[in-house]
């Protein structure tokens, strides 16, 4: 049984008390229904004068849609206490302890995170941020030397699309969730950016000057496009209060 509450705030799926927000639009020509891809609320579009029974019957007639869509997004995507998480390549458990010292300690395939457990989250993604620009410092010194090459920083981000740039000022730029990824994967990405400090372009020459640091470059290229986009999934922010798209 599927239920709009009367307040229009929620839908009732299989026990589930489903966000439900609306928004009229005044060139909306008829409904449009989306499921948030992270929090799972579900979205409706209405032209200016739809019926709130209008409204109801549309989810109703949707409900079978509305459920594969839910069933698509993973909850699991979001970082809570107890779950298995990715660093370094390993699956390691994550420990909100919610006690002092507001640190974070890595121990037997777990990371533990102090502090308060509201704010483990946020506090686990700066240390991961910290720890990238500390290791892919490393990788993409170690490849500068080997190309005799230098750069002029290194600057770390969350880019959606993309694992690391470089500018022609010299800037290398890396996403931190390459931190989450295999060593020899997280090093690869720096051998490329580096490399094109020499070719900024992708050609023969370039990938010759990658193979030069890391001869099997190929499979870890191969792994990122393939496993990639579950390390750029994973969601750090709180989503309780489910509002990160209006
Ligand atoms: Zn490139």
């Amino acid at each position: 049984m599927t239920a709009v509450d009367r307040s229009l705030n929620y839908v009732n799926i299989s026990g589930e008390q489903v966000p439900l927000s609306l928004r009229r639009n005044a060139r909306a020509k008829r409904m449009i229904l989306r499921v948030d891809r992270l929090s799972g609320d579900i979205k409706v579009t209405l032209p200016p004068r739809a019926s709130q029974k209008a409204v109801r019957d549309f989810i109703a007639q949707h409900i079978g849609w509305i459920e594969r869509e839910r069933s698509k997004q993973n909850a699991a995507l979001v970082i809570a206490n107890g779950m298995l998480m990715p660093f370094m390549g390993a699956q390691s458990q994550l420990v909100f302890s919610g006690v002092p010292p507001r640190k974070i300690s890595v121990e037997n395939e777990q990371i533990v995170v102090g502090g308060p457990i509201d704010q483990a989250p946020a506090r686990l993604e700066r240390w991961l941020r910290a720890e990238a620009k500390r290791v892919l410092t490393t990788d993409a010194r170690d490849y500068a030397d080997q190309l005799g090459v230098t750069f002029q920083r290194i600057s770390i981000g969350d880019m959606k699309t993309r694992w690391g740039s470089c500018s022609s000022k010299g800037t290398l730029k890396f996403s931190w969730r390459l931190v989450l990824a295999p060593e020899m994967v997280r090093r690869y990405v720096a051998a490329h950016e580096v490399a094109h400090l020499l070719e900024m372009n992708h050609s023969e020459r370039f990938w010759q000057h990658v193979a030069k640091c890391m001869p099997d470059f190929a499979s870890h290229r191969r792994w990122l496009k393939k496993e990639g986009s579950q390390l750029m999934d994973l969601q750090f922010k709180n989503l309780i209060d489910g509002s990160l798209n209006y």
